[in-house]
């Protein structure tokens, strides 16, 4: 992997009603590269990934992508490149399979074509309403939604949320090829260490909104005494 960063975090402090919930974090992806955020429920995971779209505003430090600050606007962003897929999926539950997708199609984005190869069973589930989706498949509805509207950086939070570990498993390595394939940096908040390291280049871990460990993925990987004293705050 080579090249600048194309998405940079600097020294961010950030929280609500001025009282900071992440403090100090820095990070940065390059193309291609998928940076794992990780640390245990309220380390400031979500708070992260709204600051890095532009939905909460800094307290301190800046966002960086492909060389701009970002903007309060999240659309703005968002046409920009800066795609977020929300821990709600954003999936229009009463319409089918197609109709979510059309939707989603933004002129310069990823194929329909494509898309419906990296998943081809949203392929077979077309025509079906999206309320009738399993998890995982309304999972993999919302990132293909994503990868419609052209991303060159994507932020996932918690992909996994509620899917099973069979459905994660299948669909982390899939995000893999994606990321190699459409060269496309990638935030990815997850709750399966493992797996998330597996698949990662870097991983970051907060905990109580501080960075407690920041380092290579491949450095991590059968290192889960390392992994958990971060996330327990024992650093
Ligand atoms: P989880 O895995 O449970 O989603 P997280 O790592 O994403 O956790 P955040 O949701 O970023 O954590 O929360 C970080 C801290 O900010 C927590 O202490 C949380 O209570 C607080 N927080 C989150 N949202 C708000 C809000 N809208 N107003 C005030 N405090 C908030």
């Amino acid at each position: 992997m080579s090249g600048q960063p194309v998405f940079e975090l600097d020294d961010i402090t950030v929280g609500y009603g001025g009282v900071s919930a992440v403090r100090g974090l820095s990070a940065s992806v390059r193309e291609g590269e998928i940076l794992a955020l990780l640390g245990p429920n309220g380390a400031g995971k979500t708070t992260t990934m709204l600051a890095a779209v532009g939905a909460l505003p800094l307290i301190s430090g800046s966002v960086q992508a492909l060389g701009q600050p970002i903007d309060s606007a999240v659309e703005k962003n968002a046409r920009r490149g800066v795609t977020l897929v929300p821990d709600s999926r954003g999936v229009f539950h009463r319409l089918s399979v197609a109709d979510n997708l059309r939707l989603a199609k933004r002129k310069g984005g990823t194929d329909l074509g494509v898309v419906y190869e990296y998943f081809p069973k949203l392929k077979t589930m077309r025509t079906r309403k999206c309320g009738n989706l399993s998890g995982g498949e309304q999972q993999m509805l919302a990132m293909a939604k994503a990868l419609l509207a052209g991303p060159k950086v994507l932020l996932i939070d918690e992909l996994s949320l509620g899917l099973s570990p069979i459905a994660v498993q299948e669909l982390l390595p899939r995000l893999r090829s994606i990321a190699d394939d459409q060269r496309m940096a990638v935030i990815l908040v997850e709750q399966h260490i493992d797996l998330a390291l597996g698949i990662a280049d870097s991983a970051v871990v907060l905990h109580h909104g501080r960075v407690a460990l920041s380092a290579p993925a491949a450095e991590l990987r059968g290192r889960r005494d390392m992994v958990e004293a971060a996330y327990f705050g024992r650093t």
